[in-house]
């Protein structure tokens, strides 16, 4: 296949016609003049608002003035990174797309289809005069991959159509209503630098070669964390040995999974060859744990010497602030509410996976929550493996079910059944049932009849059922 083949090709033509405009997030001067000129260029109506957003009219094909206005949005701005051994300056150099098979791609750089295509989409539609569509409003917009702070500042009036439409999706023939949401952190520590110890072992230690993708958007898919990898094995070195820690880092966006990490270490000289050893049965870990998705994970060790001075990993629990989950990778996939499934974690054939739950409704108390003898699956050789409650201050959910689906059991979708032995005693202490008796009754909650109706008449049965559907989607 060649560029040219690509269809529609006038998306494809205005898509490549981009890639030669530099538009980094917070940078989009160059995209903005170039959707300014293009507007001017066909005689369409085109205004910016003080963001940089900017909006280009298309009044409707003849017949279909009465339709509603459309607005088609995208944002300007792409997440630029580049493969470390890559030249390239995203200020200035036009992005190199090259077809590979069936995909086009870019030469060792992010290639900025999200949202590229797009905003090509609306530009092949506005340049079109073989179209039939109603009065257009095409919106772009700055500044999405690190903040949406272009959406932000939109104004009222700046648009004036009835219905929007999204253009930033990885899905054809897809319309989403909803999405998942996300967190900066910024962690600060603070250390005191110390001289290099001599006798010790200094030598390099990378994770290289995985995946990566969007934080969001490919979240779902199993891949590794450069990152988590990384600190996975220093807290297993630092388990072992007298550990320094010199210099770590890894990945280089915060909505890009990390692809690689690198840190520098030290352990006594006399641990060496350990060391490596270590790492050997480490990578075969890590190479069977993601061996569907990551098939081309690669971990190196070498020698090198500290430039700075260095600090004891121990100190910090670093495992605890890059990987909230040390073995299994957590997977949130399989979902109790939204329905929505995609890929669970393998080890040796079996599948690991997180289920997120809400128990706040069985008003159980923890200890029935965590008896692992409470609960059945439908299929009854699925394993739970522990509970556990959720800390995380916001969480809709409650509760980490850690599940195990062996070897061999085929499932897609399956019922977890909690079987709570009765309405728990608080309830009834705390409550007068009816409140007929309110004066004798000051310090309770009257009325929970009615409070809870129908909840709670299913709690004076023998045995209260909660289930909780999920379904499994193996890839
Ligand atoms: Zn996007």
């Amino acid at each position: 296949m060649d560029k040219k083949d690509l269809k529609p090709a006038s998306v494809f033509h205005y898509f490549e016609e981009i890639c030669q405009v530099p538009r980094p997030s917070k940078r989009e001067e160059k995209i903005i003049a170039y959707l300014k000129a293009f507007g001017e260029k066909h005689g369409l109506e085109t205004k910016t608002d003080e963001a940089g957003n900017v909006l280009i009219k298309k009044p409707a094909t003849p017949g279909r003035e009465n339709l509603k206005t459309v607005i088609l949005q995208s944002h300007i701005d792409m997440v630029c990174e580049k493969n470390s051994d890559v030249e390239h300056d995203f200020l200035t150099d036009p992005i190199e797309t090259v077809i590979d098979g069936e995909w086009l791609k870019a030469k060792g750089t992010t290639l900025g289809a999200d949202n590229g295509i797009g905003v090509a989409t609306e530009l092949a539609i506005l340049a079109s005069d073989d179209i039939e569509h109603g009065p257009l409003e095409c919106l772009f917009t700055v500044d999405e991959e690190t903040g949406l702070t272009g959406a932000f500042a939109l104004k009222e009036g700046f648009m004036s159509g009835d219905i929007l439409i999204n253009l930033d999706s990885e899905d054809e023939g897809e319309l989403f209503i909803g999405c998942a949401g996300g967190a900066n952190t910024t962690a600060e520590f603070a250390y005191q630098p110390f001289p290099a110890p001599q006798d010790y072992f200094y030598f390099s230690v990378a994770v290289k070669g995985l995946t990566g993708g969007h934080s969001g958007d490919d979240i779902n898919k199993g891949r590794a964390n450069a990152n988590k990898l990384l600190v996975r094995f220093l807290t297993q070195l630092a388990a072992k040995y007298p550990m320094y820690l010199c210099e770590i880092d890894g990945g280089n966006l915060h909505n890009a999974i990390p692809r690689e990490a690198r840190a520098l270490c030290a352990v006594p000289m006399k641990d060496k060859e350990s060391v490596r050893v270590d790492l050997n049965i480490y990578t075969a870990e890590i190479e069977n744990e993601f061996a569907v998705t990551e098939p081309n994970l690669k971990t190196e060790l070498s020698s090198e010497a500290p430039e700075v001075s260095v600090n004891e990993l121990g100190n910090f629990g670093f495992e605890d602030i890059v990987s909230y989950s040390p073995k299994v990778a957590e997977p949130y996939d399989i979902q109790n509410r939204a329905l929505t499934s995609t890929t669970i974690n393998s080890k040796k054939g079996d599948y690991y996976a997180t289920i997120r739950v809400d128990f706040r409704s069985t008003l159980q108390p923890e200890t029935v929550i965590q008896n692992l003898s409470n609960y059945t699956f439908n299929n009854q050789s699925i394993i739970i493996e522990d509970i556990k409650p959720i800390t995380a201050q916001g969480s809709p959910y409650t509760h980490f079910v850690n599940i195990v689906i062996p070897k061999g059991v085929n499932i897609a979708e399956d019922n977890l059944i909690l079987k709570a032995p009765q309405m728990p005693n608080w309830v009834f202490e705390s409550n007068d049932e009816n409140g007929k008796n309110v004066n004798d009754n000051l310090n309770k909650t009257t009325g929970i009849k009615y409070l809870i109706e129908g909840v709670a008449d299913a709690y004076k049965k023998d045995n209260i059922l909660t289930s909780l559907k999920f379904t499994v989607k193996r890839k």
